[in-house]
């Protein structure tokens, strides 16, 4: 159906409206659902039906997701799912919906943004949202199609699996499907939709939305939803007495510095940390463009699209607190003072810098704190980026020299190797008193083997156009658990090949 049948974008509307859309399936999937974000109402969201695609297959399934989500063993392989995961029928119980949001987008107010392509089934009745991405236009895909293609889909469900395998909060990925649907991107492509899995996809954009419109009853609505359901803390805040939004607001922030500390130690980037892909519980959100480091460079851009370099990977805490500023400006009118909001942001200036501390100190098999740490920290992030050393491969390396009280392989990294031999001097005192089989074993518990790197998603998607979806499967077993060695799969695990520098990601997907 075209687009412009439909009218302007617009929420309030209670009755599915596209034509086109899925049926519902009788088949029993074991999920129940709760009324979930559909309770807050009409003004939050447009009811639809997923558009269905033709031919859909199976590319990719997580059996861990599906038992987190208490799926049904036989219907979770079987052809229902297939087709309901597709957009092809509706869930029984379910309520489909679109919700709007608007944002800021590389430091610009966009306006009404919304799930242009994503689609939320409902809330299971363990508090679980499951959204559909790519299945089909909404109220909200302005000039989108409403579809994602396999490639982009393929690289969010291996990312949001191997997040969650690495400990850092993250929308799930329950599977993926492809369908021979043409989808035109710079070249024609083909559809798939990704299965998503969240405690919520509410977004800073949410707040945003209804703030920018001086919709006062529909941001406390908003504001009461996300508190309850999630900060019921907030409503009783020793800092912030009788103030739940302000605690919102701090609790928000602390969450996001966390998810900041995990990224820049894991040497994730982002790519698009616009205000409406920031998660309002501190999940990384929307795979786009990510990527991991390959070589320590700290003002690495992954997006090809980001050409001023806004969210490079070392401007990514900086970007959080910008973004979570225009969320306390959004929650300015239930909060009601200025400085009121600016104490509930200020915590993140300390919270991110202690947990990134802390992270690092367990990369380098710290389990105790001690003032000089910083400066350990600071001199080896500056050799890693003189020498442009692979950022994974480093760590990992440090943790069996440790064990081994062998350092040579880590040497073999630095070209400047002098200056390498002066911090090993200054670790090896720093971790003289810590039995190195017990640092070794929280090192090889923190710094991953396996990371999503660019070229082993590309390998894995170019076998999957081809309909070979092994070393997919592959890949996902060694990122669910990438701090295991698995034996054989060194491959996975080695410097980039000279053609991965040449991959360009961008926004389109
Ligand atoms: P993203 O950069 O993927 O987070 O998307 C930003 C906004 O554009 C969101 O509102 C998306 O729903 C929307 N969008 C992105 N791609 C499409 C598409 N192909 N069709 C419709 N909407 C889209
Ligand atoms: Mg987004």
């Amino acid at each position: 159906m075209a687009l412009s049948a439909m009218g302007p974008p617009h929420c309030g509307t209670m009755e599915p409206m596209n034509l086109i859309a899925a049926r519902e399936t009788a088949a029993d999937s074991g999920l129940t659902w709760n009324p979930g974000f559909a309770a807050l109402g009409p003004d939050f969201y447009s009811a639809l039906r997923p558009t269905p695609l033709p031919n859909p297959y199976w590319i990719g399934r997580s059996s861990d997701v599906a038992d987190l989500l208490g799926l049904d063993p036989h219907w979770r392989s079987s052809d229902e799912a297939l087709q309901a995961l597709s957009g092809n029928t509706v869930l029984p119980g379910t309520s489909p919906l679109a919700s709007v949001y608007s944002g800021h987008q590389f430091g610009m107010w966009a306006g009404q943004l919304g799930d242009g392509r994503a689609i939320l089934l409902g809330e299971t009745t363990d508090g679980l949202e499951i959204q559909l991405k790519g299945a089909g236009p909404t109220p909200y895909s302005r000039r989108g199609d409403g579809r994602a293609v396999l490639r982009s889909s393929l690289r969010e469900f291996l990312c949001s699996e191997a997040m969650h395998g690495l400990g850092i909060p993250t929308s799930r990925a329950l599977c993926v499907t492809g369908s021979p649907a043409p989808v035109y991107r710079e070249t024609q492509e083909t559809a798939a939709v990704v299965t998503r899995v969240a405690r919520s996809f509410i977004r800073f954009g949410h707040f945003e939305h209804f703030s920018a419109r001086d919709a006062a009853p529909q941001l406390q609505a908003l504001a009461d939803y996300v508190i309850d359901r999630d900060y019921p803390e907030c409503r009783s805040h020793s800092a912030f007495p009788g103030q739940p939004y302000a605690a919102l607001l701090q609790a928000v922030s602390e969450r996001t510095a966390t998810l900041m500390a995990h990224w820049q130690a894991v040497g994730f980037c982002h790519g698009v940390m616009n205000t409406d892909n920031m998660s309002i519980l501190g999940l990384t959100l929307d795979y786009g463009p990510f990527q991991f480091l390959d070589a320590f460079v700290p003002g690495h851009v992954c997006n090809h699209s980001d050409t001023q370099g806004r969210y490079a990977y070392h401007r990514q805490p900086n970007i959080a607190y910008w973004n979570l500023f225009c969320l306390g400006q959004a929650l300015l009118p239930l909060i009601g003072d200025q400085d009121l909001a600016m104490a509930a942001l200020a915590p993140y200036k300390t919270r991110f810098p202690a947990e990134f501390m802390a992270r690092m100190r367990a990369k380098l098999g710290l389990s105790d704190a001690r003032s000089s740490d910083g400066e350990l920290i600071d001199g080896l992030l500056a050799l890693l980026a003189q020498d442009r050393v692979d950022y994974t491969i480093f760590w990992r390396r440090l943790s069996h020299a440790v064990a081994r009280n062998d350092f040579s392989a880590v040497r073999d990294l630095f070209l400047h190797t002098a200056e390498w031999e002066r911090w090993l001097l200054t670790y090896s005192e720093r971790i003289a008193h810590t039995p190195h089989a017990l640092a070794a074993d929280l090192m090889l518990k923190t710094n991953p083997k396996f990371v999503l790197r660019n070229h082993l998603s590309e390998i894995a998607i170019q076998a999957a156009k081809l309909g070979d979806f092994s070393a997919l499967q592959t890949l996902q077993g060694l990122l669910e658990r990438p701090f295991d060695e698995h034996p054989g799969h060194e491959a996975q695990a080695d410097f980039p090949p000279d053609w991965a520098s040449s991959i360009e990601i961008s926004c389109s997907s």
